[in-house]
């Protein structure tokens, strides 16, 4: 039996602890708020196969049809688009603070002691091992410690460079989001669509989601956002659905949601992270918990599978290499397509909508991680066949095109094994691969 640390309460650390914690391991939980302000106070969806993965059994009113979407570009001209859920996709939506409670419940079941109120602060490191954390309150040595604390984890920040895990989010690889949700008024309102974005003018989108009792509202933009550019589009949006009241009723808060490849390395002697501390989401929209759900499966069985209870960089690697080739690789692809985002004006993206030069399936498609890796080249190919008539966007789908044919050759560099120097390269070519994909930059020069 082996004394494991999950630092954060985050989703793929429960399923970790809890699986963990069934293979009769000392599992502690270490979580920095009270039990009962974890999880969101805001209802968000996510891909039912991911629990089927994971092999647990949750509420049955979990499960909900999946959302039909509505995509309004800015010119009001434009028809919107209306993205219905794929045929077969099973969708989840639940409450996170019920998602957390069912999760944290299914841990303790297994065991699992949870300590909340209690910040971790810091990674102990001896010598080449992350041996344990530092809390407010102690210091706590464990043969493994998991990483779930979420995109800005405190033990991630703080580990040493030569452990080759990439510290710090760039601009771009993070949305700004507030997210909050107001009354619903009375009355005979048609509400028409229940789930709707806007395209904003400058960088951003507006999601909104009527629900029978309120409305649920979520700005996001990759620049910060100030409190005129939110009273600007809640004014906006309340224009254009007035069910929604403007009575405050939950949430109101400012939060950051990753949107970027993964992490190169997320592992080391005696460390693993899992979840958004190691930037595990779908890109094009934030969703994590599908992925974390999986990723936390995935850890829990390399540990297993480490008999003799090591839990070294080169028997955790088994973890991160069955990521990238179940989820890792795909997700790389789907940032690349997030990363062609600045590329475009908002209003050449109207532009798109109105010369349907992307049909509400294939949009769809992609916001629910339907392409495989085999799909994606020929789905560019009619494109670009489609693209006779409206030379400009060619150049954006050719430099697409390029940087899938130049990732295809990258993942042939993932180390089968880990050694120090394998993943200090890959961390490298990878790192700089992702830097070459942003406006300013040359990948030609900087992947030569
Ligand atoms: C506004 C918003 C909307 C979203 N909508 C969706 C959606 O619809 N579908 C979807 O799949 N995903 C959605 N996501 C993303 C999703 O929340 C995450 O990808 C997913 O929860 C995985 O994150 P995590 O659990 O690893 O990290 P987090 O959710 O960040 O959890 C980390 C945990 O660690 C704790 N913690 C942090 N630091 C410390 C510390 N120093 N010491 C102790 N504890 C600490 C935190 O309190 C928290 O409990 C959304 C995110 C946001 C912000």
């Amino acid at each position: 039996m082996s004394k494991i640390t999950v630092a954060g309460a985050g989703v793929g650390g429960l399923i970790a602890a809890m699986k963990l914690a069934q293979a009769g391991h000392d599992v502690t939980v270490y979580e920095k708020n009270s039990a009962g302000d974890c999880g969101y106070e805001q209802k968000d969806s996510f891909d039912a196969s991911a629990v089927e993965y994971a092999g647990i059994e949750i509420p049955g009113d979990f499960y909900a049809p999946g959302n039909e979407i509505t995509f309004f570009p800015i010119d009001e001209d434009v028809a919107p688009l209306k993205m219905p859920p794929p045929e077969g996709y099973k969708n989840i939506t639940v409450d996170r603070k019920k998602l957390f409670s069912c999760l944290s419940s299914l841990a303790a079941d297994a065991g699992v002691k949870f300590v909340y109120d209690t910040e971790v602060k810091s990674p102990v490191i001896l010598g080449s091992r992350v041996c344990g954390i530092k809390t407010e309150n102690e210091t706590v040595y464990s043969d493994l410690i998991i990483d779930a604390c979420g995109m800005n984890s405190p033990l991630r920040k703080a580990l040493p460079e030569w452990m080759s895990i990439e510290k710090e989010a760039e601009s771009r690889d993070f949305l700004y989001a507030y997210r909050a949700i107001f009354d619903r008024k009375d009355g005979d309102f048609d509400t028409g669509e229940r789930y709707k974005i806007y395209v904003h003018s400058d960088t951003g989108f507006t999601w909104i989601i009527t629900e029978d009792d309120c409305v649920d509202v979520l700005i996001v933009d990759f620049n910060e956002i100030p409190y005129s550019k939110v009273a600007d589009e809640l004014h906006k949006v309340s224009v254009r659905n007035p069910q929604m009241g403007m009575n405050l009723i939950g949430n109101g808060k400012f939060m950051q949601i990753p949107v970027r490849q993964p992490l190169a390395v997320f592992v080391a002697d005696g460390y693993a992270a899992v979840g958004d501390s190691a930037f595990m989401t779908y890109a094009v929209k934030g969703s994590g918990i599908a992925y974390s759900i999986k990723a936390g499966t995935i850890l829990a069985r390399a540990v297993a599978e480490d008999t003799h209870g090591l839990y070294e960089a080169e028997t955790l690697w088994n973890y991160e290499k069955d990521f990238f080739n179940e989820i890792g690789f795909d997700a790389c692809r789907i940032a690349l397509i997030k990363n062609l985002f600045p590329y475009f004006t908002a209003d050449e993206i109207n532009e798109i909508f109105s010369k349907k030069l992307i049909t509400s399936e294939e949009v769809e498609k992609l916001l629910t991680g339907g392409y495989r890796k085999s799909e994606l080249p020929g789905l560019i190919k009619d494109k670009l066949k489609l693209l006779g008539d409206v030379p400009e966007f060619r150049s954006q789908l050719l430099m697409l095109i390029g940087w899938l044919g130049k990732f295809a050759l990258l993942d042939s560099f993932f180390p089968a094994k880990y050694t120090r120097e394998d993943a200090a390269k890959w961390n490298e070519r990878y790192s700089k691969f992702f830097a070459g994909t942003l406006p300013g930059q040359n990948i030609n020069e900087i992947t030569e």
